[in-house]
C-alpha cells in the first residue's frame, strides 16, 4: 500500500513519518500552512508501511453497542479549567494514579500546538484545553509504543483521525492502553495560526503567552475567547475574535477535514468525548453554563473504566438521538470562497488581510442591518 498524495486524502497524523525506518519521510509545510508527508524517493525502500498505518487508506472497524452519556466532573475547579465537563481530566487522573503516562496537545513555547507527554498534575495543565489548530505528532507513535511495551498505562487523547493512526501504528491491543477521541469540527492550519500570533504579538507589543479558546468566566459554555500578550489579558465573545472566525467560517480547515469520514457516533477509539450541545433541553436544570462533557463509551474496557471513575462525576445516561450534533453526522462543508481566501493570504500581509476580513464583516453586519429594516 502506497501512501496518499492527494491533499484531500491525507489527515497529517504523521504516522507514516514515524514507522519510516528509512527515515525517508518527513514533514514539509505547504502555501496553505498545513503539513504533508514528503518521500525522499533516493531513501524509500518501497516496504509499503507508510500504508499501512494510513487512517485514510484502511478501512476501519468502529466499535458499536455505545453507552451515551452527559458528564460533569465534581471538582468545580477542574470543571472550569476544561473545554467541555472536564471528562479527559477524568480519565486523565485515572491513568495518573496507576503511575501512566497523558498524551494530548499543548502549546510549546512558540505558541505552536504539538502532542507531549504528561506524568503528572503539573504537566497535565498544558494538555488540558482545546485547541483549535492541528497538532503535531511528530515522534509520539514511537514513544507511546516504548511504554505500551514496558506495561505502562497511557492515555492517548486527540482528533479520531490521530486516533485510528496510533491504533494502526500498534497492529496489536494493549490492556494498558486507553484512547479518546473528540468529536471534531476539523483541523486549522498551524501556518495560519502562527501568523495569527505574530500578529498579535506585534499589535500588542509582547510575546502572546497563553491563549484560551473556551474561557468561561461569563458562564457561557465557553463562549468567550481569551489570551495574553505581553503581559496583559484580553478576552472577547468567540464569534468576535478574528482567528476564531476564520475557523468556524470553514476557511482555514484542512482540505481533508472536508472529507472526514470519522464524523460518526461508532468510532475505533474507547472513548469519544466532546460537548454536550443539548444540554438545555436534555436536562436543563445540568445547564449551568460551566460546561458538560458528552461521552460515548465504545468499548467493553471503557465499559469497565466508567464504572471505575462514573463517582467523580456527576452525569446521567441518555439516547443516541440526544447526543447528536452536526459533527457526528457529517463533516464540515468548506467555505464556497475557502480558495480566494487562501489566494489572498498567500499574497497580502497578515495585517492588511486582517483589516480585510474585519472590513468585509463589517460591510456583512451593515448589509443585513439594512437588509433586515427593509423587511
Ligand atoms: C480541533 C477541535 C475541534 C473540536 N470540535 C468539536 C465539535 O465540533 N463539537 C464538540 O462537541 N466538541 C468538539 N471538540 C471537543 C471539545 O472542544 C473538547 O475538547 C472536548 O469536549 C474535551 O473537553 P474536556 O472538558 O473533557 O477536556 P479538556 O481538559 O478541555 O481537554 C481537551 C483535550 O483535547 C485535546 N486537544 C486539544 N486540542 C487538540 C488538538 N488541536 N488536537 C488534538 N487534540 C486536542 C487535549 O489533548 C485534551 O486531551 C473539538 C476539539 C478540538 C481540539
Amino acid at each position: 500500500m502506497k501512501l496518499c498524495t492527494n491533499k484531500t486524502e491525507c489527515c497529517g497524523c504523521g504516522a507514516c513519518v514515524d514507522i519510516c525506518h528509512a527515515g525517508a519521510i518527513h514533514m514539509v509545510q505547504d502555501n496553505e500552512g498545513f503539513l504533508y508527508p514528503q518521500i525522499d524517493e533516493k531513501k524509500c525502500t518501497d516496504c509499503g508501511r507508510c500504508g499501512q498505518v494510513c487512517p485514510i487508506i484502511n478501512k476501519s472497524r468502529k466499535n458499536g453497542d455505545n453507552l451515551y452519556l452527559g458528564v460533569q466532573i465534581k471538582d468545580e475547579k477542574i470543571r472550569y479549567s476544561s473545554s467541555s465537563g472536564g471528562m479527559f481530566s477524568i480519565l486523565a487522573q485515572y491513568v495518573l494514579e496507576k503511575n501512566g503516562v497523558i498524551y494530548g496537545a499543548a502549546y510549546n513555547r512558540d505558541m505552536e500546538v504539538a502532542h507531549i507527554e504528561a506524568c503528572d498534575l503539573q504537566q497535565l495543565e498544558r494538555i488540558k484545553k482545546t485547541k483549535y489548530v492541528q497538532s503535531n505528532m511528530e515522534g509520539i507513535y514511537c514513544r507511546i509504543q516504548e511504554r505500551l511495551k514496558k506495561n505502562q498505562w497511557v492515555l492517548f487523547c486527540g482528533t479520531p483521525c490521530q486516533v485510528y493512526a496510533l491504533l494502526l501504528y500498534l497492529k496489536k491491543s494493549y490492556r494498558t492502553l486507553i484512547t479518546a477521541d473528540l468529536v471534531c469540527y476539523g483541523a486549522a492550519s498551524p501556518g495560519i495560526w502562527k501568523s495569527y500570533i505574530k500578529y498579535l504579538e506585534h499589535r500588542h507589543g509582547g510575546e502572546v503567552t497563553e491563549f484560551y479558546f473556551r474561557d468561561k468566566r461569563n458562564k457561557d459554555n465557553g463562549q468567550t475567547c481569551s489570551y495574553v500578550a505581553g503581559g496583559t489579558e484580553y478576552a472577547s465573545e468567540l464569534g468576535h475574535n478574528i482567528y476564531c472566525k476564520m475557523y468556524f467560517a470553514d476557511y482555514i480547515l484542512r482540505p481533508a477535514c472536508h472529507r472526514c469520514r470519522f464524523c460518526d457516533t461508532n468510532r475505533m477509539s474507547d472513548f469519544t468525548i466532546g460537548d454536550f450541545w443539548n444540554i438545555e433541553n436534555v436536562r436543563p436544570k445540568m445547564d449551568d453554563g460551566m460546561g458538560t462533557s458528552m461521552v460515548i463509551v465504545h468499548t467493553d474496557k471503557a465499559k469497565e473504566i466508567w464504572k471505575m471513575v462514573k463517582d467523580k462525576a456527576y452525569w446521567f445516561e441518555c439516547e443516541r438521538k440526544d447526543i447528536l450534533q452536526p459533527r457526528l453526522l457529517a463533516p464540515t462543508c468548506a467555505a464556497k470562497t475557502r480558495r480566494l481566501f487562501m489566494i489572498l493570504y498567500r499574497i497580502l500581509p497578515f495585517s492588511y488581510f486582517v483589516k480585510m476580513l474585519r472590513g468585509v464583516s463589517v460591510i456583512g453586519r451593515r448589509f443585513r442591518q439594512l437588509w433586515k429594516s427593509r423587511i
